[in-house]
């Protein structure tokens, strides 16, 4: 098979030179950030370490924990490790779980990110001959400009058309034969819904590849997506905090996303006790970034809850593989005293011949959660009378019963009555937090 690699030397490097590179890199970034972060010394100190202490990988669980509330607590100044005078760029979190959170980059920084992206490019098969539509958003979101730079340094002609306007997307990507299509992955299946409804059929584009992440999406997603498309889809992952997206993607294999482990330590964490956990273990993805300048952080808790592997990948590359995230660890609902993650909910929909068209309700009624699941019946599923619906309903209602454990009030409704999303689909709407 054909080997795809932007990178090579580093994509491929021996596993014991990588964990070198970044022994030697982390002592050289922990310094940095003690002299120059006040409020990073500060966390240091109060767990009485020193730069001193830090001599190579084995001692980075001596380093304490960075959180989100950290950042959102250092807004918008306290972390930068470099002047401002040396910045070039900020971006900013997209604000899905609480307040935005901003995150600053100097010409390295971009130059290094952009790498990363261009390797998720690369991976997916992209070339100085393809034509890559980046229909993420562009602006302060990291989406667009990061696969927009990526898209550039792989020397792909670029089409930098952010989200949104499917119409103009579907014009630009059947006159100008797009072959990798870069968006969110509900808003891929959005785009295929309409080339559908105008009559495309998958082999009528010219795409052969999509990379798409931002926000969790399952296999039966994929599944879906890349018949409708007929493409092969490939996951992307990163969060603003890192850089954005390309901090991991995945290779032809389609097993696990590759972390670009020369500029990421990855840890995997009992979120409860913050305890390191074996490989294999599924727990908390914990980043430190050993290459950025700006915004550098160590031992960062993302709440991304997923498993690392390091069985050697048939691609060539000997970066640690993530698996999918299960959804984030703030993302699990408690309803009813039982854990449910919104991706539980979407393989059974998938499974049972539905699309990835959902809204999960949860509300408080006479101090009992009620969940409600609204679905939209896939045109060949419609049809008119109310008890053919309502049985409908009652088979999906248990398989979902079956997944989860707790029982749901499925609600049908006709195909194209739930809004779309272009950027991050908005899964869960949870009233009780209202009150
Ligand atoms: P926000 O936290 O406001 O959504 P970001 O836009 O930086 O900010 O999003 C980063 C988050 O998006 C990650 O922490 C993760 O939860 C989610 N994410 C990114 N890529 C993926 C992916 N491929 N699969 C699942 N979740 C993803
Ligand atoms: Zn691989």
């Amino acid at each position: 098979m054909e080997r795809r690699y932007y990178q090579p030397e580093i994509e491929t490097m021996p596993p014991e030179k990588l964990r070198e590179l970044q022994s030697e890199r982390l002592v050289k970034q922990v310094r940095h950030v003690y002299e120059n972060v006040p409020y990073y010394r500060k966390k240091m100190e109060e767990k009485g370490v020193t730069p001193d202490d830090i001599k190579g990988l084995e001692d980075l669980p001596k380093l304490p924990f960075l959180s989100k509330a950290d950042l959102r607590d250092a807004y918008p100044y306290g972390l930068l490790a470099k002047p401002l005078s040396d910045c070039v760029r900020i971006h900013s979190t997209s604000g899905t779980t609480g307040k935005r959170v901003v995150a600053f980059y100097t010409q390295h920084d971009i130059d290094l990110w952009e790498d990363c992206c261009a390797r998720a490019i690369t991976a997916a098969g992209g070339t100085k001959d393809d034509v890559v539509q980046v229909c993420y958003g562009y602006g302060l979101f990291t989406g667009g400009p990061g696969l927009n730079g990526g898209s550039h340094k792989v020397g792909s002609l670029t089409l930098p058309m952010s989200s949104g306007n499917t119409e103009r997307q579907i014009q630009f990507m059947m006159d100008l034969g797009s072959t990798i299509l870069c968006c969110t992955p509900s808003y891929a299946a959005y785009i295929g819904e309409s080339l559908k409804e105008r009559g495309y059929k998958p082999e009528d584009n010219k795409l052969k590849a999509g990379i798409f992440g931002a926000e969790p999406w399952t296999e039966e997603m994929r599944r879906d997506i890349e018949k409708s498309l007929g493409i092969k889809a490939y996951d992307i992952y990163g969060l603003t905090e890192t850089s954005g997206p390309g901090v991991a993607f995945e290779c032809e294999e389609q097993a696990g996303m590759h972390i670009n482990e020369d500029h990421f330590i990855a840890e995997i964490i009992d979120p409860d006790t913050g305890e390191v956990l074996p490989e294999g273990s599924k727990g908390e993805l914990v980043f430190t970034s050993i290459t950025k300048e700006a915004f550098p952080l160590l031992r960062y808790r993302t709440r991304d809850i997923c498993v690392l592997s390091r069985k050697k990948c048939s691609c060539g590359r000997t970066h640690v593989r993530m698996s999918k995230p299960m959804g984030r660890s703030d993302d699990m609902l408690i309803i009813r005293g039982v854990n449910v993650f919104p991706s539980q909910i979407e393989t059974v929909l998938l499974n049972e011949g539905y699309t990835s068209n959902y809204q999960i309700e949860v509300d408080r009624v006479n101090n009992s959660d009620t969940l409600d699941i609204y679905v939209e019946l896939p045109p060949e599923k419609f049809s008119d009378t109310v008890r053919e619906i309502s049985q409908k309903e009652k088979s999906l209602a248990a398989a979902i019963t079956t997944m989860l454990g707790i029982k749901p009030v499925v609600h049908l409704a006709a195909p194209k009555s739930l809004t779309r999303s272009e950027g991050k689909a908005v899964r869960v709407v949870d009233r009780r937090k209202l009150v």
